[in-house]
């Protein structure tokens, strides 16, 4: 009987250390005694990849109208480098960085050579149950003078989006001002109801279109590891800022 007794305690006690150690599994302090979320999980998606797949998938879940699953991006004016490389490059500076910060890291791709398309992308982060997608992307237009980093956000009054637009804009605007505070120009905040990536996204996202390779200084600028660098900073210092806040509410 007692021997039972005894048992039945020590099964109690071994749930109940097991249930406490989950619980509190998921905050750890660094050195400086602040908070780190270990299970804070940051989807990065490289934008574009070696070659462009112009088959069509729908726009947003279960909608009639198509774009292409992947397109090819633009290219450097000044470099003649392809938009996925260097939004690749980026990306890695930024998935290190984050590492280095325990966080959780999800990447969509880490190399060109895949056929991942936009919908696709978005299911990656929506399985990892990504706390915030980061989609790295280089802008292009036709006028060499135009420069800036344009943040996109999924549109508010969209029936596929409207639950993630507050979080995603949340994110979207603290990036803004810290970019803003290393120096960088940004263009602003705005909604896109036409993203595909988006419309899929059951998570937080942003698109950072970290400058125009059609202007050509800027163009060279996207391609220097010290302004890479520079812009993935922003992005993970404002990634904490925006986990302090998520972890407040
Ligand atoms: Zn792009």
């Amino acid at each position: 009987m007692l021997k039972k007794i005894s048992a039945s305690l020590i099964a109690i006690l071994i749930i109940f250390s097991l249930s406490a150690s989950t619980y509190t599994k998921a905050y750890e302090c660094n050195k400086e005694g602040e908070i780190l979320n270990k299970e804070f999980t940051v989807c990065i998606d490289p934008g574009h990849q070696g070659k462009g797949d112009p088959k069509g998938e729908p726009v947003a879940p279960g909608s009639g109208n198509k774009k292409p699953r992947v397109s090819s991006g633009t290219a450097g004016i000044a470099t003649k480098k392809a938009e996925h490389v260097v939004n690749l490059e980026a990306a890695m500076i930024l998935k290190d960085l984050l590492v280095q910060k325990n966080y959780k890291v999800i990447m969509t791709r880490e190399t060109a050579d895949v056929n991942i398309s936009n919908a696709e992308r978005a299911e990656i982060a929506n399985n990892a149950n990504a706390d915030i997608t980061i989609r790295i992307h280089c802008d292009s237009i036709n006028d060499s003078g135009k420069t800036g980093a344009t943040i996109l956000v999924p549109a508010k009054n969209s029936q596929y989006t409207k639950n993630i637009y507050c979080e995603s804009n949340k994110y979207a605007e603290i990036l803004k001002k810290t970019l803003q505070n290393n120096n960088i120009k940004v263009n602003g905040v705005f909604e896109r109801n036409d993203i595909t990536g988006f419309n899929w996204s059951r998570v937080p996202v942003v698109i950072l279109e970290m400058g125009f390779m059609s202007n050509y200084n800027e163009d060279r600028m996207l391609s220097d590891p010290k302004y890479q660098k520079l812009l993935m900073e922003c992005v993970s210092e404002s990634i904490d800022k925006y986990r302090e806040e998520f972890l407040k509410n």
